[in-house]
């Protein structure tokens, strides 16, 4: 399959209905969000969902995420009546917060992992809202890498797992969050964060009181914690402080330093500094090192507070050590 790009500072109108069209058909395309591109088709569709699982290589349990454009989509996927569900709507919709909530029948099993709950996000990025408006359907869309690999925040990123695999990409340029949306499960009276993501739990907390704690069970709950996840094909190495490697490695590996205190001597040099840098240049920075040969990547620890939570999730993931 020819995978078309379609371009947004070209011809936003004309690549918006290309896309809305082709995701109407019951194509793959993979479109922008604020928090990485997604793999979008007809959530309600399981042959289109099909496709997602195979462009992807993912496995057939974990779970899609139904991006939707506007309140009356919610009430026809899922249930609404979770007493907290309003309050965390108006505060943090549109943006990187997903709900799983009861799902209501129309829901297909193949987009819930067999899974009786669904999960919801209205994302805050213009062209995917209006790429949703113009399917008039819920978009499935997982993150638009291959299974395993890290995130796209950039089309290019998604060309390079998928050209050839799916209908189109919606190019819209680089991603602005950076990090994927932060899943919290609204199916028990005191909800649960199941994945830390572009909303913080502090930030959630302030609007809903104290969450519950995310225990051992999670993959359970959230079959998308169970398997490997933005690994490179280098080995990532997490550090507390620089001065706890030994630059000797240098000699005798390629090396990768990502962080704000590099010492001389690696191969190629990311130097982030806030949880905010990070979020934004994590995964595209992975992925330049896979381009460039490098065997191991070093990346300075940040702190678990605000949204360094989710890339210290990330990257401890990449590292194996989730
Ligand atoms: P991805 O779209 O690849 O970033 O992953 C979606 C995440 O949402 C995975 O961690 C899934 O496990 C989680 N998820 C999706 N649907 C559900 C659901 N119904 N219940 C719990 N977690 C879900
Ligand atoms: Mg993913």
């Amino acid at each position: 399959m020819k995978t078309e790009l379609l371009s947004c500072t070209d011809d936003l109108t004309g690549s918006i209905d290309r896309a809305a069209a082709l995701i109407r058909q019951g194509e793959v395309v993979a479109i922008p969000t604020e928090t990485v591109y997604g793999l979008g088709a007809d959530g309600l569709n399981p042959i289109a969902t099909g496709k997602i699982y195979e462009a992807k290589g993912r496995p057939s349990d974990n779970p899609l995420i139904l991006h939707i454009a506007d309140r009356s989509q919610l009430e026809m996927i899922a249930e609404t009546n979770h007493p907290m569900l309003e309050a965390l709507i108006s505060a943090f919709w549109p943006g990187p917060l997903t709900l799983v909530l009861p799902k209501k029948e129309v829901v297909p099993p193949t987009s819930t992992g067999g899974l009786d709950t669904v999960a919801v996000r209205m994302p805050k990025h213009a062209i995917a809202l209006e790429i949703i408006r113009k399917a008039g359907v819920p978009i499935a869309a997982p993150s638009a890498n291959t299974s395993g690999k890290p995130s796209p925040t950039q089309a290019k990123h998604v060309a390079e797992d998928l050209s050839g695999r799916i209908a189109a990409i919606v190019d819209a340029g680089p991603c602005t969050v950076g990090v994927e949306s932060t899943v919290l499960d609204l199916t028990q009276e005191i909800p649960v964060v199941l994945r830390p993501g572009g909303v913080t739990s502090d930030q959630i907390e302030a609007v809903i009181g104290t969450l519950g704690n995310t225990n051992a069970d999670i993959s359970k709950h959230s079959p998308g914690t169970r398997y490997r996840h933005y690994c490179p094909n280098a080995e990532v190495v997490i550090i507390n402080q620089s001065s706890d490697f030994d630059t000797a490695l240098f000699e005798i590996k390629k090396v990768a330093w990502i962080g704000a205190h590099p010492p001389r001597g690696a191969k190629k040099v990311f130097e982030l500094t806030t949880a905010e840098d990070y979020a934004r240049e994590i995964f595209n920075a992975l992925r330049i090192c896979d381009a460039g040969g490098i065997e191991i990547i070093v990346v300075e620890e940040i702190s678990d507070a605000g949204i360094g939570a989710a890339v210290m999730d990330r990257l401890r993931r990449a590292a194996g050590k989730i």
